[in-house]
């Protein structure tokens, strides 16, 4: 199996989105003109061919056992884009209801779940979904973007014990957040904007896949 890994070097400081031939870091046009809220973006794969296959077994037809190859690529994505030392906790994009419904699980929940454990970092699910948008797919990118604002809260019980540690040298420490496909990067645009409203200083993302369009 050939997987379609995103490059470590090359990439936009901000997205992750990675330009051919390109050393060192770069700010795409996307960044500047749209500004995510999150700092910055992680990705495992492409969003295609056998990584699409894998990303959709895990997602859609439970294909659970496949969790801890998938964390091992996670992890080391994290590694090689983040200072691991740095990071509050981590957490993952909840997912929609209809999807819980249909599948009982969240795919990203346990894979956030897993990761928090292999980098010794608490896991903590901040957010919640209070939103119901209309699915991202068939949208283009500025729908998409209106389609995710005010999805997620941090309910009010986290707000009071403090969003990253009770104590106060602890909020400016970023938090991770993990989804599973990136494609625009608006659902974690969205969710960096919502954190960063209830106190977080910095938000980082993980993704399994990206699917960039250049
Ligand atoms: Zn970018």
């Amino acid at each position: 199996m050939r997987l379609p890994f995103v490059p470590t070097d090359g990439l936009c400081r901000k997205c992750g989105r990675d330009a051919v031939g390109l050393d060192g870091e770069y700010l795409c046009d996307d960044c500047r003109q749209h500004r995510p809220h999150f700092d910055r973006a992680a990705s495992v794969f492409r969003f295609e061919g056998e990584a699409r296959e894998l990303v959709n077994a895990f997602k859609f037809r439970e294909k659970l056992y496949l969790r801890d190859d998938l964390v091992d690529f996670l992890e080391a994505a994290v590694r090689a884009r983040f200072r691991v030392d740095e990071i509050a906790c981590v957490m993952p994009i909840p997912s929609t209801l209809t999807h819980r419904l249909l599948r009982g699980y969240n795919q990203c929940a346990i894979l956030a779940q897993a990761l928090a454990k292999r980098l010794g970092k608490p896991y903590r699910p901040l957010l919640r979904r209070v939103g119901h948008p209309e699915k991202q797919g068939g949208l283009d990118e500025a729908a998409r973007r209106e389609n995710v604002i005010d999805t997620f809260a941090v309910p009010r019980c986290v707000l009071a014990r403090g969003v990253t540690k009770p104590h106060s040298s602890f909020s400016t420490s970023p938090v991770l957040v993990l989804d599973d496909i990136m494609t625009t990067g608006s659902t974690l645009s969205e969710a960096a904007r919502t954190l960063k409203a209830a106190g977080v200083e910095t938000v980082w993302t993980v993704s399994l896949a990206r699917s960039i369009r250049l």
